[in-house]
């Protein structure tokens, strides 16, 4: 404790500041929830403007709940309190790491959701609005109250999700939309880049977001499930995708389908000496040539689509317990987000170590929350291709997107490690049809 205020007090000293009170309590133990009266007269000072900067020994010994965090970042936006600790730095909600503080307020509002606290909720609705698209306009699918689903307006976003993940290009959609007099919320025929904007919108999955992070559940209902409304705005979203209009897109055909039997990362396209391969994303664990591996799959596609019984893939035997299991662990890693945003804001990490963990796990996210998604209706993913008289023609004239969802819906694919030795080899490739 009195080595605790020696540091504090040498680092006052080495910020040429003067100590102005001292508070001190003497229960250190973490989260026991008793009430400290020295905290307490720290905030009342605070409160009244008498304080203008604190300086701990460490984040945990100025916070020891999220609930006081909370209050205390509240407080510091509100008095522009600059904070200092001798063991994790500076947090000064004037600077980026502070700024980033006070962003990670959202993962607070998931925290504390079970306790239902209406203060939070009314400041993340006020956040949330604020950082919505052209002013006062009424988005579409809802009505001005903005809590109110139009019915008309929800069946074209649900209508269009589905055939976004149908593979469709988004072109064409707005193409067919217009052509049937279903515009915009003013009234408008769609652009590119406002169906875009429209689609990607969280509010029609019931979903709040703040500064680009999801907070939780909205107080309006959803008009699209969120997993569907993830994969939809994963597909638009994907920095892989080329958009330009036109194109199918340049996504590779199996990259995030197909996984490491090793460690269960998804396969992406890297380049490995003069060829290019699907590696495990995390470990390169396992590789194989992208050419011959995409011809591969494509052939068992084109084969089994060929045979006469082909329609009864149009029959699913999914009962859901992948999704469901895929939707539990992507909850599971946006907890973990949640909690390194909690740590850093807790001062426990640096900004780096939150952003290398963020880095690690969006990723996986992104990945589970596809698998995590509903499939799509699988006569419109394989309707050009069950029944035509040329299969392989068929499969060519699709675009990539479609062709990714083909895979997606019919192939479970595994890589192993194979054989060693050079060249290309099927030891080792697992695939079964779902
Ligand atoms: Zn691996």
């Amino acid at each position: 404790m009195a080595r605790q205020e020696a540091d504090c007090r040498a680092l006052i000293e080495a910020r040429g500041w003067a100590v102005g009170d001292v508070y001190r309590d003497n229960d250190t133990s973490a989260y026991s929830g008793r009430v400290r009266p020295e905290y307490e007269r720290l905030l009342t000072d605070i409160e009244a403007g008498n304080v203008r900067a604190v300086v701990a020994w460490h984040g945990d010994r100025l916070h020891r709940s999220p609930r006081e965090l909370e209050r205390f970042i509240d407080l510091a936006e509100r008095t522009g309190l600059r904070i200092e600790t001798v063991k994790a730095g500076t947090v000064d909600l004037s600077t980026a790491s502070g700024r980033a503080v006070a962003r990670t307020l959202g993962a607070w509002a998931r925290f504390e959701s079970e306790h239902k606290s209406d203060r939070i909720r009314r400041k993340l609705a006020e956040n949330a609005a604020a950082g919505k698209p052209h002013g006062g306009l009424r988005p579409f699918g809802w009505e001005p109250d903005k809590m109110t689903i139009r019915e008309s307006e929800a069946a074209v976003l649900r209508e269009s999700a589905n055939r976004i993940l149908a593979g469709e290009p988004i072109r064409a959609i707005i193409r067919d939309l217009n052509e049937r007099g279903l515009f915009n919320a003013s009234g408008t025929p769609w652009t590119h880049p406002t169906f875009r904007k429209v689609i990607i919108n969280p509010r029609h999955a019931g979903l709040r977001f703040t500064n680009g992070q999801e907070v939780g559940p909205a107080a309006w209902p959803a008009i699209i499930e969120p997993e569907t409304w993830r994969a939809v705005s994963r597909t638009l979203t994907n920095p892989e995708r080329v958009t330009t209009p036109g194109r199918g897109g340049k996504l590779h055909l199996l990259s995030g389908i197909a996984f490491c039997g090793v460690c269960g990362a998804p396969l992406r396209v890297g380049h490995s000496k003069s060829t290019k391969a699907y590696r495990c994303f995390v470990k390169a664990c396992v590789s194989r040539r992208s050419d011959y591996f995409e011809e591969y799959v494509e052939e068992i596609i084109i084969e089994r689509l060929s045979r006469p019984d082909a329609a009864a893939l149009l029959v699913s035997d999914d009962d859901g317990g992948e999704r469901e299991r895929a939707a539990q662990e992507a909850e599971r890693v946006r907890h973990r987000l949640d909690e390194a945003a909690l740590a850093f804001a807790g001062g426990l990490i640096t900004a780096r170590q939150l952003s290398t963990i963020t880095e690690q796990l969006r990723p996986q996210l992104a990945d589970l929350e596809a698998a995590a998604a509903p499939p799509p209706d699988r006569a419109k993913v394989l309707g050009r291709l069950i029944g035509s008289p040329d299969v392989r023609k068929a499969w060519e004239s699709l675009n990539r997107d479609a062709q990714r969802a083909v895979v997606r819906l019919l192939l479970s694919i595994t890589v192993n490690r194979g054989r060693r030795g050079p060249g290309w080899s099927v030891d080792g490739i697992e695939i079964e049809w779902r």
